[in-house]
């Protein structure tokens, strides 16, 4: 998990935490949110580096072979626990926790992402860019995140991107209906998706029935109960003359009893337990995962929820026995560092962190959280390390507001006072206040010698224009 001011239980479970989550959200998608937007609360994006990388191997070779791997496309999780999975702009696929949670086995959640890239493949999104050419990022964003309230709410503004009355308008409307007309696919569509999702299945040598067993369980729900009916639905009709096809299409899969490897399906126990653990209360993970369930993943969200919910020292003992089980799992070292960090005890995080750092493919959120610690610890020893850390971060995860708060921190600690202001107005800009952005940048403007690389970037930032009023009554 990465890093806030109180990481975990923060991002996940505190309202003030859904606020730093959106506002990642809203940094993935490229743009930014006035502050006062952000109290509506909603559903957030999930960062968290194991989940990221499970999903990252689940998509990789069914965008090879859908032609599609030059495009960088991501898989941006959502904080929301009903089934839903979708594309909107042909950059990122959109898949809520809940999906994944659902997803028993790792081949029925990849089935749902290789239908996602046969829409992309079928170049079915004109419909939707058509529409979203009108639209203003922020309400793409509120629609993503089904918080088009917050938006209303009040004015908003974008440094880049500018609100033009088409969206102000667009978001007067009911967000449902918004989604419908922009991610609702036409039945052939749906019907090509099918068929390029098992092809590309069929191609990486995976069976197609995790993607019919989902179906068909979606499409039997709405049977039996419509008004509850996954979001999913919604935007990918799923008529039983469709399921039909689709069966028959999968069943002649050469691949069709294809079991995912043991190796894969405990990798995806552990996800869908981390979720548990993060998103349920704690009665509920005691229910899913009893004390007399002693496998790896029941006692992963065990001692997330202990960690959450309880004493983080005394759940500290749990993910110690996690870690004799698998002294090479990069993820439970981060989840050690992480709540000793939210125990208070940043120094104990220190080390957890740098394992974790080590064994991770890619550690970026956990050097974050690593270079939290160390500027937690409040000991000058430690200050030049996080800055060359959390700079190295910044250049893979430019939108990350949490690394360049630290980083002010950090920067402070060493009386910097020009490149801590930059940091602090470059953490104001992407969690969407421009205000505070442009007030911080002036004073670190003031800081630096006329010209310099840091003058430079402290004008741009002093430069941005403020929000305007999107109001149109
Ligand atoms: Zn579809």
């Amino acid at each position: 998990m990465t890093g806030t001011e109180r990481p975990i239980r923060a991002r996940w479970a505190t309202p003030a935490a859904r606020l730093v989550a959106v506002v990642t959200a809203v940094a993935l998608v490229g743009a930014s949110l006035p502050a006062h937007a952000q109290r509506g609360g909603g559903p957030a994006v999930i960062r968290d580096a194991e989940i990221e990388q499970l999903l990252k191997e689940y998509t990789q070779p069914l965008l090879r072979t859908a032609g599609l791997s030059q495009q960088n496309i991501q898989v941006v999780i959502i904080n929301d626990r009903s089934f839903n999975a979708f594309v909107a702009d042909g950059r990122r696929i959109f898949v809520n926790g809940g999906a994944l949670m659902d997803s028993e086995t790792p081949n029925q959640i990849i089935g749902v992402l290789s239908h996602e890239t046969g829409h992309i493949a079928g170049g079915h999104l004109a419909r939707l860019r058509e529409a979203l050419s009108a639209a203003t990022t922020q309400s793409i964003i509120a629609m993503i995140l089904g918080v088009g309230a917050m938006v209303a709410a009040g004015s908003t503004g974008a440094a880049n991107s500018g609100l033009g009355q088409a969206g102000a308008a667009a978001i007067a409307g009911p967000t449902q209906a918004i989604q419908n007309t922009m991610f609702g696919y036409m039945r052939q569509q749906e019907e090509q998706a099918d068929r390029a999702g098992v092809k590309f299945l069929t191609a990486t040598g995976q069976s197609p029935k995790g993607m019919y067993e989902t179906f068909k369980r979606l499409a039997d729900q709405t049977l039996y109960q419509n008004r509850y009916a996954s979001p999913y639905l919604q935007s990918h009709p799923l008529p039983s003359e469709r399921v039909a096809a689709l069966e028959g299409i999968a069943r002649s899969s050469p691949y069709w009893d294809h079991k995912d490897s043991p190796a894969l399906q405990a990798r995806h126990d552990l996800m869908r337990a981390k979720l548990y653990g993060f998103l349920e209360r704690p009665d509920a993970v005691a229910r899913r995962y009893p004390a007399r369930d002693t496998s790896l993943a029941a006692r992963y969200a065990r001692a997330i929820a202990a960690y959450r919910y309880s004493d983080p020292r005394a759940a500290a003992a749990s993910i110690d026995a996690l870690i004799q089980a698998q002294p090479e799992n990069p993820y439970f070292y981060e989840l050690k560092g992480q709540a000793m960090l939210e125990a208070g005890k940043p120094a104990e995080a220190i080390g957890p962190l740098r394992h974790a750092v080590q064994l991770a493919p890619n550690p970026t959120l956990i050097q974050i959280m690593l270079g939290q610690a160390l500027v937690a610890t409040r000991d000058r020893a430690h200050v030049d390390e996080a800055i060359s850390i959390l700079q190295a971060a910044i250049t893979r995860e430019s939108e990350s507001p949490d690394a360049y708060s630290q980083l002010a921190m950090a920067y402070g600690f060493k009386n910097d006072l020009a490149r801590a202001d930059l940091a602090s107005a470059q953490a104001a800009y992407l969690r969407g206040d421009i205000k505070t952005a442009r007030e911080i940048a002036t004073r670190a403007k003031m800081r630096f010698p006329v010209g310099s690389p840091g003058w430079v970037k402290a004008d741009d930032l002093a430069s941005l224009k403020p929000p305007q009023s999107a109001r149109r009554n």
